[in-house]
């Protein structure tokens, strides 16, 4: 989710173990906010729209019933179908080229949301959270991913490919769905 937040908080420790992400998503954001060439998102405005189907609006956000979710063969992560099938074809190519996607969070009911909220505050307010109801994890369209530098670059160019764009500027590890 976009929202107006702060550039220098300190990014979640389970974004990136390598810790590159606190840097790396920095100069991304301050390039973006001077207009200079950032990734194929965000801030150029040219991002597909959300597609959130009449039967997961009529559900709700973070509310989606199980038929709604399918597993993406990691854990107990889930996404909507179309994003699932998705993520199962961006994992094969990454995998085909050697590179590991790890999955940290996807689909979230809403009563994490709210628990997410609570523990790393509001984008409004300077932190890392949507507010609960509006994000796009709770759609089952977002996916949260520890990436080594690899896997971070395998990801800046491929994913598009599969219908998933990293939309929010300094949080590298969030992917949305958008297709
Ligand atoms: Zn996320």
């Amino acid at each position: 989710m976009l929202g107006v937040r702060a550039v220098t908080a300190v990014p979640l420790g389970s974004a990136n173990s390598s810790g590159a992400a606190g840097p790396l998503s920095f100069q991304r954001a301050l390039q973006q906010a001077r207009g200079g060439s950032g990734q194929a998102s965000g801030a150029s405005g040219s991002l597909p729209p959300v597609d959130v189907s009449d039967a997961m609006r009529a559900a709700g956000n973070g509310r989606l019933p199980d038929s709604m979710l399918v597993p993406i063969g990691q854990g107990g992560h889930r996404l909507g179908p179309r994003a699932a099938e998705a993520f199962g074809r961006l994992n094969a190519a990454a995998r085909r080229d050697g590179v590991a996607i790890r999955v940290t969070s996807s689909y979230r009911p809403y009563d994490e949301q709210v628990a997410t909220a609570d523990r790393v505050g509001l984008y409004g307010q300077g932190g890392w959270a949507a507010v609960p109801g509006t994000s796009n994890h709770g759609w089952g369209l977002a996916v949260d991913l520890d990436l080594d530098e690899r896997a971070q670059a395998w990801m800046r160019t491929n994913a598009e490919r599969f219908g998933f764009f990293e939309d929010v500027p300094d949080e590298p590890w969030h992917w949305t769905y958008r297709a």
